[in-house]
């Protein structure tokens, strides 16, 4: 180095926020101060990482240009703040440990999925950790799903019982190291290691029961793998006799199973993927993603019966690159070990005790999994990646907020159940839940919302909920003391969430449409189109209401509110009609219904837009029972991409107050006259969705007429529907709308959580509504 004089030194001080501790930043910083010749400091803070750097002015420019471009692939970079200093006296960049005098507020990383460089050395016979299965580094393996508490480090993960030999442990003291403070640093001699179980729990006696475990897959056995966030259900997707035995076992009905391939190589045997599916698959968080299938796949139809898509995903552990690699299978149905809806199993002695009778195997390891997480699932529409369930991968990272708030908890809806806590300007929603109606799965949120105070260091005295009065987070959150409760409508919490991923303010054209939400009337709503702001909103249109004999039991059999949609139109001589799905019902359960309807007994109204596709799913002949959620529909989506008819069946559009009542009477006219002339089911299907998009439009231009407001939300569950949600955005943008739309948390009931939380924010902060 040239002689320099201290005129020409320049330091800086550079506060960094955000995700940038566990994620190999300081290992990052030093390595660019070295290629900088800069001397210096880097170490974390409470609230990230302090860097100082010193050295001549252009040396300084440059690593302040890099900074930011080159941090390492787990890191987010919120806020980066420069100062200037006085030069020192100085002779190297050091790394510094870490000033933890005050509690850190620094972004827990998620799990990601394993990395290139992990790969290259598990592949490589030389290297120490060939073939072993938790292989990890800075830039990858396990973060949310191993951490009991925080600041993140060993200690605090459930590695603190593996003892680092000598050889690991001098990689995680070193800064040039990969390694280098990697919490989960691991190797054969010292970490985790991997057993072969029967079905009973008594350990088998193989060399490698990663092979092992390939060859019972082979030969059509299903075996429990655990994983990252809980056990999956392996066995081979080609094997349609195992298959068949997975769903029998797992009393799995009909709904799709995702499939897990071998590598990104194969994908072209099972499906159309375009580019921005690709990097979706490829993406660190690793999210089952939604593509067409292939026609010709060579796939049982038992994997997904009547669904033109298939979840996909690749491995993100090293142990399903090692799985996929040991047998001769390209795909492998791994779906969650679970009975029916219940949490997915972490524990071994769990998965022993749950999953007897399912299993044939278990390969176990002796890691525990700390925090269930589900695989997140992913589509693409309009060429925009949307989460259908965000969680591994994803959680914990927040969602920004355009104001900071008081720590808020919003406990999320029944069904698809996620929690949410607001520290200052960030939402941090938790893993996917599930249903609550579940006890397990109650008991697992009640774990999740203590788990997401303690490691975000608040204790909200704000809690929303919603306000429907059965559902189990309802009654969780009415029964604390001591908090400020806001209850907030399900969809008006829907359309908030969808307006603060998208950085909206003021007042929208918000359209809800799912499947149900308790209304402000008593009634059950599910197709609103809400004009709202944070604050509150105003109902200025709704499907018509029509009864729902039986209640919940109806969500189960379409054909129920397809009885009472014909009962509403045509009166109870329903014999006229001639409906090829009424005679294959039993004439004494269609007679006890049509008293339900007509007496008002367990029938309460309803303006669901989802029952309205189960309705003419039913009648149509798609379906009469549904074994999962939204079958119905799914199926009568799944029609509509055979047909290219351009017609739209009509809507009515009836004025109702201030506001419209949405009719369906001229809609079934034309569904039961089209019935009547032999019409195909998927024609009938897209004029179908092509006509309630085309109404849902119509009805926006009137609200602009009223309220000049061009900006519509969607959001609900009934936009999982792709068809639906691709219709009505092109409508809409035609009419020169600006749409908006979820990519950050789902549009279903998983998304509400968030919503819940800005509209508490509000009313609680005293934010007054935009004008
Ligand atoms: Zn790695
Ligand atoms: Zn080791
Ligand atoms: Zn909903």
């Amino acid at each position: 180095m040239t002689e320099m004089t201290s005129a020409d030194l320049v330091r800086k001080a550079i506060d960094v926020t955000g995700m940038v501790q566990g994620v190999g930043f300081r290992p990052f910083v030093y390595r660019l101060a070295q290629e900088c010749s800069l001397t210096g400091f880097v170490a974390n803070s409470p609230s990230g990482v302090v860097v100082e750097v010193q050295g001549l002015g252009e040396r300084v420019d440059q690593f302040l240009d890099r900074l930011p471009k080159e941090i390492p692939p787990l890191a987010r970079i919120t806020s980066l703040i420069l100062r200037g200093l006085d030069p020192q006296k100085e002779s190297s960049f050091r790394i510094l440990s870490s000033l933890l005098d005050a509690p850190p507020r620094v972004l827990i990383s998620p799990d990601v999925a394993v990395c290139d460089d992990c790969l290259r050395e598990m592949a490589n016979p030389r290297d120490r950790r060939f073939r072993y299965p938790f292989i990890n580094c800075t830039n990858c393996g396990p973060r949310f799903t191993i951490l009991r508490d925080i600041p993140y480090d060993r200690a605090r993960t459930s590695m603190a019982r593996f003892k680092m030999c000598p050889a690991c442990q001098a990689e995680y003291d070193d800064p040039g190291n990969r390694r280098f403070h990697a919490q989960p640093n691991a190797c054969w001699d010292c970490g985790p290691q991997l057993q072969l179980w029967s079905p009973e729990g008594h350990r088998w006696d193989v060399s490698e029961p990663l092979r092992e475990a390939a060859r019972l897959i082979e030969k059509g056995l299903v075996v429990a793998v655990k994983g990252l966030g809980g056990f999956h259900l392996a066995c081979n997707a080609r094997d349609e006799a195992a298959v068949d035995r997975l769903r029998e076992r797992k009393k799995r009905v009909e709904k799709p199973f995702a499939i897990m391939l071998g590598s990104i190589e194969v994908l072209d045997r099972f499906c159309i993927a375009d580019e921005a599916a690709r990097r979706q698959l490829l993406s660190f968080e690793r999210p089952i993603v939604l593509l067409l299938r292939k026609a010709g796949a060579a796939l049982p139809t038992s994997i997904a019966p009547r669904n033109q898509y298939l979840g996909i995903f690749l491995p993100y552990t090293p142990l399903h690159h090692l799985l996929m690699a040991s047998g001769k299978f390209d795909a492998l149905v791994m779906t969650s070990a679970n009975l029916s809806e219940e949490p997915i199993v972490i524990e071994n002695q769990e998965a022993v005790d749950r999953l007897q009778g399912i299993s044939d195997a278990l390969l176990v390891h002796d890691r525990e999994i700390v925090r269930r997480c589900d695989d997140s699932v992913v589509r693409l529409a309009c060429h925009q990646a949307q989460k259908l369930r965000r969680s591994r991968g994803y959680v914990p990272v927040p969602v920004a907020l355009d104001h900071a708030a008081p720590p808020i908890l919003a406990v999320g809806g029944e069904l698809k159940n996620t929690v949410c806590v607001v520290r200052e300007a960030e939402a941090f929603l938790s893993q996917h839940i599930g249903d609550l109606e579940n006890f397990e799965s109650y008991r697992f949120f009640e774990e999740a919302v203590e788990h997401l105070q303690r490691i975000l260091e608040v204790r909200p005295s704000i809690v929303a909920y919603d306000l429907h009065p059965d559902y189990f987070s309802t009654r969780w959150a009415l029964g604390r003391s001591g908090v400020q409760l806001v209850g907030v409508q399900h969809h008006h919490a829907h359309i908030a969430a969808c307006m603060a991923e998208n950085h909206l303010d003021g007042s929208v054209i918000g359209m809800a449409l799912d499947g149900t939400g308790y209304g402000t009337d008593g009634a059950i709503w599910g197709g609103e189109v809400l004009v709202a702001d944070y604050l509150d909103f105003q109902r200025a249109a709704h499907f018509e209401y029509v009864p729902l004999p039986g209640g919940a039991a109806a969500i189960h059999e379409p054909w129920r509110v397809a009885v009472s949609y014909l009962v509403r139109h045509y009166g109870d001589d329903l014999g006229n009609l001639e409906l090829p799905f009424l005679k294959q019902i039993d004439a004494r359960r269609l007679r006890v219904v049509q008293k339900m309807i007509e007496r008002g007994v367990h029938s309460p109204h309803t303006s669901s837009c989802g029952r309205l596709f189960d309705a003419v799913a039913a009648i149509a002949g798609v379906r009469s029972i549904v074994n999962y959620e939204a079958q119905a529909a799914i199926e009568l989506e799944m029609l509509a991409h055979d047909s290219s008819d351009e017609d739209a069946y009509p809507l009515d559009l009836l004025p109702e107050g201030s506001g419209w009542q949405i009719g369906t009477r001229s809609l079934f006219d034309r569904i039961l006259s089209d019935l009547r002339k032999q019409e195909s089911v998927p024609n009938l299907s897209r004029r179908f969705h092509r006509g309630l998009a085309r109404v849902l439009v119509e009805l926006s231009e009137k609200i602009r007429d009223q309220t000049h407001m061009h900006r519509v939300c969607l959001s609900g569950g009934c936009f999982q529907n792709t068809l639906l949600f691709e219709m009505l955005q092109e409508g809409l943008r035609a009419s020169s709308f600006e749409v908006y739309f979820h990519s950050e948390v789902p549009a279903g009931d998983g998304g509400i959580s968030l919503g819940q939380a800005l509209v508490a924010a509000h009313r609680v902060g005293g934010r007054a509504a935009a004008p």
